[in-house]
Formats: structure tokens, sequence, C-alpha cells
């Protein structure tokens, strides 16, 4: 039998999605496990959003739509990029997608190619490098620092940029890091892009779970040229706990949204159609919900931070956003676990808590802690994580 296109040799399945099947075994064998390596809401989708979908049902809304989405659904996502975001767009300038994955999926395909270099700060989501090298393109790593709270610094871009980069990738807030870049710190990262001729990806998913009053600020919103180069990338799936409708949506430069839209009409021609209907329903209804959930998320990350810090040995940025702890468990990789894939390991099988290594997001030494349980398990998972370390 002929190999496999090699392509496939250059990345590995989506850890986070392996590490969430693993502790759904164990559950469904009957252990206890905590499940702190989700990646979504544990909050229903609003009422009014199924409904929307459902009345896209029984209306017979069931065929193909237009492969970069429904018009409504376009003029909505314009609307609230204006509102919230402050960005003046036309529906020709938007796509939607099957999840914000497919947008930013799509965008590196029509971006980049062999001999590309693509910046990607660390800690990162762990589908940016994968789907940069799917694409052809090298991933450049720009490490940052617990004590800077994760912010990626001008002068260590300054020192990865060749005549063949291509992209930043900006993901505020982020995941996993919960860091939120404030307008001062764009601007920097925006100097440098129109300096070095380089498109900015703005990865926006986690824009409205922001704590301490902070306020979330688009790239793309500094100034026309900045706008001219960024490709905005946005999701329903956090924002309205919407994860398993994917649908996704990106706001850009006509050329690049055709390109995108080409790539997306040969692959999965277009999004759900009475998907699209109910996320035109989230866009347009009460922002109740979200005020609700975002208010939860704070309470439970300032209880669980406490928890979490009051371990021996452990520190750990404050996230500003998005619900993940990032917690440096330096010490305890070193000895006795050879690595963090080996305590997150150990933190499974001995205190039955899924968490994520920290390597997965390049950044070793650190784990990912969702805080998409409720509050008893969350104080339930610190203690056991306590207890596991204790007299290692
Ligand atoms: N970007 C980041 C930073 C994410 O964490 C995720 C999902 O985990 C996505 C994009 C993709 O979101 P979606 O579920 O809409 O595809």
């Amino acid at each position: 039998m002929k190999e496999l296109a090699s392509r496939i040799k250059k990345i590995k399945p989506s850890p986070t999605l392996a590490i969430n099947a693993k502790a759904k075994a164990m559950r469904d064998k009957g252990l206890p496990v905590i499940n702190l390596a989700g990646g979504e809401p544990d909050f229903d989708t609003p009422d009014h959003i199924k409904e929307g979908a459902i009345k896209a049902l029984k209306e017979g809304f069931t065929k193909y739509t237009p492969s970069s989405g429904i018009l409504e659904l376009k003029e909505a996502i314009c609307q609230k990029l204006y509102e919230e975001n402050g960005l003046l767009y036309t529906p020709q300038e938007i796509i939607v997608t099957c999840g914000g994955k497919q947008a930013l999926y799509n965008a590196f395909m029509a971006l980049f190619e062999e001999g590309d270099e693509v910046i990607i700060p660390a800690p990162y989501w762990v589908s940016y490098p994968a789907m940069a090298l799917l694409a052809g393109a090298r991933p450049v790593i720009v490490k940052t620092e617990e004590a800077e709270g994760f912010k990626v610094k001008k002068e260590a871009l300054q020192e990865v940029i060749t005549e063949r980069t291509k992209a930043i990738i900006i993901n505020s807030p982020s995941n996993p890091s919960g860091t939120v870049y404030t307008e001062k710190d764009l601007w920097e990262i925006a100097e440098l892009a129109l300096q070095h001729d380089l498109w900015i990806i703005s990865d926006e998913v986690y824009e409205h779970l922001i704590f301490d009053n902070l306020k979330h600020v688009s790239i793309a919103s500094l100034s026309p040229e900045i706008k001219e180069r960024t490709l905005v990338v946005n999701a329903v799936s956090k924002t309205y706990s919407m994860s398993g409708w994917r649908i996704g949506f990106a706001a850009g430069p006509k050329e690049l949204i055709s390109a995108m839209e080409i790539i997306q009409s040969q692959s999965t021609s277009n999004p759900t159609s009475f998907a699209q209907k109910g996320a035109l329903e989230a866009l347009r209804g009460s922002k109740d919900f979200i005020h609700h959930m975002r208010e939860e998320f704070e309470k439970r990350r300032d209880h669980f931070y406490e928890l979490i810090t009051s371990i021996p040995q452990i520190s750990c940025f404050k996230p500003q956003g998005a619900f993940y702890l990032f917690p440096n468990f330096g010490s305890y990789c070193e000895k006795p676990f050879k690595d963090d894939g080996e305590l997150c390991l150990y933190l499974l099988e001995k205190a039955l808590v899924a968490t994520v290594p920290g390597s997965e997001f390049g950044t070793p030494g650190f784990l990912r802690l969702s805080f998409t349980v409720k509050t008893e398990e969350l104080e339930e998972a610190a203690k056991r994580i306590r207890q596991a370390l204790e007299g290692l």
C-alpha cells in the first residue's frame, strides 16, 4: 500500500480533544473524574437561540446556503462589529464558517505557503502551529514570560521578524493564559506589522469573557491602515455557549475573504443552515445571558485562583479573561516528574483530575485548568490536586 501524505506526519490530533476523550472514558467506567481539560462553557445555549434554529428547521430551512453564509447573518455580524468593536465592514468583507476554527483554517490556507513564516506567541492555542504546518508554513514561536503577564514584547518580535515573515497571530483574551492586551500593547504590535508589511490574524473568540472591568479592544479598530491588514476572527461558540453549533465568522479585506470563501466552497460548502439561523438569533437577541455567564466565570476565577495559588510551590498569573487558569507547576515538573505531561497523567490517575500540559501550548512546566465546571467541583479538584502533590 502506498503511504499517506507526508503532511499528516507533521501534526498530531488536538491534545485537548484527546485528553477530554480519555477523561470521558474513565468516567464511563464509573471513576469520578473532574474534567478541567474542557474548552467550552458549561452553560446551556439560551432558549431563544435554540428556538430560532427550531423555527428554521420547521420552516424547511434545511438546504445548502450560500457558501460564505446567509446575508442576514452577515448583516447582523456587521452590526455587531460596528456596535461592539467600532469596526465598519460590509457583508462582502464577512465570511460565516463552521466555527472560529474553520475561519482560521481557511485563512491559513489562503495566506500561507511553503517558505512563509508565521509568528505565534506562546502560550498559544494548540491549533495555530498545526494549521501553519498544514499550510506548509513555518510556525515561529515567540516565548512570553509569566512575570510579564504572558504578553509578547515588541523587542522579542523584532528579533524573529525576517523577509519571510508573513503574519502574526494575536489572541486576546488568550487561551490558555487569560492575558488581555490593552490598546497600548496592541499599538506596539500594529506598528511592527505596518513597518514590516505583515498580516495580523486577531482571534477574538473570548472577547466577552473578560474580567476586572477590562475592555476588549480589537486591533483592527486602531486605524484604517491596520484594519486593511487584519483578519478579525470570532465565533458564537464561547460567547453564547454554542460550541457544538459550529458557527464562527471572520471579517477582513475583500480579497482575503473571497479567497477563504473559495476554500470553504471546495471543502465544507457552507455552515449548517439552521445553525446560522440560531446564530442570527444570538446576535440580534438579548445580551443578558452573556452578562450572567461572564459574572459567573469571574466569581469562579477568583475562587479557583485563591485555591490553586495556596498550594505550595505554585504560582499563577491571574487570568483577565477566558475561562482557564494557567498555573506554573515548574517545581513539580523537574522532580519527581520528568515533565508536565507526566504530571498531567499523574493527576489524572491519582487525583482523578483531568488537565492539559502546558507543553501542548508551547509552554512546558505549566498546566491548563478550565473553570468550566461548578464551584463545588473546582473546590474538590483543588483539594485533590493539593493532596496528590503533598509529600511528593
Ligand atoms: N480560538 C481559540 C483561542 C479557541 O480557544 C478556540 C476553541 O477552543 C477557537 C479559536 C475555535 O473556536 P470554535 O469552537 O468556534 O471553532
